[in-house]
């Protein structure tokens, strides 16, 4: 793994964030899978990636950063739930943790998720054998309770699945730190105030785990993706870096120069009638 990629997973690793509750204690050795703590990958590139490769090798390999209004809102509300409200909090039958670290040896991932919230299955003293599989214990709290992740986005549904392949990668990593199956999650978002329901189905964690494959591959590559524009180009903070109408898949190094000269005549004269 290149150094920008130890950089990255090292940035979304436990730092101040909080610890998985029901997961061992610092220190144990949690399950393994076909990645070692060496491989790992940030966790939220797998909704880049999902949106655009170019998109995602610009901002984890090339590390090019340009915030608009939309991200500047989604980075907001992050702020908001990682860091204005307790890292853990009871509600009677429902516990939740905030700002956890996640991470998976299957997917070869770390990251944070911003909410995983345990609902009580069971009280102390009356557990069911059908739940154990879907339901782990918690220090403190007695019972058994389920697992059950919360994303939070700005905006509204998107028409790929980016957000529901970073919420199932989520769930891999919660499945694999604590011994347990889950079976759903949820997206909130900020458009619409509301939570979408997202059932972990067969087809959704192979795509999670075949996006996450296809990480791995781009950064042991290193180099970013040329893709084609698309209608979403518009809504991507990264356009003016990405300039897709010029270094798209098959434009000659003739006509680089030549687009790249007429899109700067352009700017220049845009430039001189404002
Ligand atoms: S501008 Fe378009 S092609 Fe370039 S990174 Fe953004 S979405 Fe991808």
């Amino acid at each position: 793994m290149t150094q920008g990629a130890r950089d990255l997973a090292r940035k979304e690793g436990p730092g101040r964030m909080a610890a998985l509750p029901g997961a061992p204690s610092a220190g144990a050795p949690l399950p393994g899978g076909c990645f070692t703590e060496d491989d790992l990958l940030p966790l939220s590139a797998l909704q880049h990636l999902v949106f655009c490769e170019r998109q995602c090798g610009l901002m984890f390999i090339d590390r090019v950063w340009r915030d608009n209004s939309l991200t500047l809102e989604g980075s907001h509300m992050h702020r908001r739930v990682h860091e204005e409200a307790p890292r853990r909090e009871l509600r009677g039958d429902l516990l939740i943790a905030r700002g956890v670290h996640l991470r998976s040896l299957t997917l070869g991932v770390v990251g944070v998720a911003d909410v995983v919230e345990f609902h009580r299955a069971s009280p102390p003293g009356h557990d069911s054998k059908e739940a154990l599989d879907v339901t782990v214990k918690l220090a403190g709290v007695g019972g058994r309770w389920r697992p059950f992740p919360v994303e939070y986005k700005r905006g509204k549904p998107k028409r790929d699945r980016c957000d529901e392949v970073q919420l199932c990668a989520q769930a891999i990593c919660i499945e694999e730190m604590l011994g347990v199956v889950l079976m759903d999650g949820a997206l909130f978002y900020g458009a619409s105030q509301r939570r979408h329901e997202v059932v972990f189905t067969a087809e959704l964690r192979e795509e999670t785990c075949r996006v996450s494959r296809r990480l791995h591959e781009l950064f042991a590559a290193g180099t970013v993706p040329r893709v084609e524009r698309q209608s979403k180009c518009k809504s991507c903070s990264l356009v003016e870096i990405c300039r897709p109408d010029v270094t798209g898949p098959g434009r000659s190094a003739r006509r680089y120069l030549a687009n790249a000269a007429r899109i700067a005549r352009r700017e220049e004269e845009e430039e001189e009638a404002m």
